[in-house]
């Protein structure tokens, strides 16, 4: 399911996490030459990627939240 991502934070890896509106976070990593995600690597790019959808595969699998979503407005 399309979720649009409302935050981000950093595991103990040190790899980028976003948080999804639907309460899900998804890692976003920049690996190459496996993952490309150059923009995260900025706060730049992680700010122009707010509000865009990242498909939750944990929505489609009916997971339970990983945390609770704040209200946006
Ligand atoms: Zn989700």
């Amino acid at each position: 399911m399309e979720q649009p991502i409302i935050g981000y934070h950093k595991d103990e890896d040190d790899d980028w996490v976003a948080e999804l509106q639907c309460g899900h976070n998804q890692h976003v990593r920049h690996n190459p030459p496996w993952m490309l995600r150059p923009w995260v690597t900025t706060e730049k790019g992680r700010k122009s990627r707010l509000g865009k959808e990242l498909n939750c595969k944990k929505c489609d699998r009916n997971e339970p939240q990983d945390f609770i979503p704040r209200c946006q407005e």
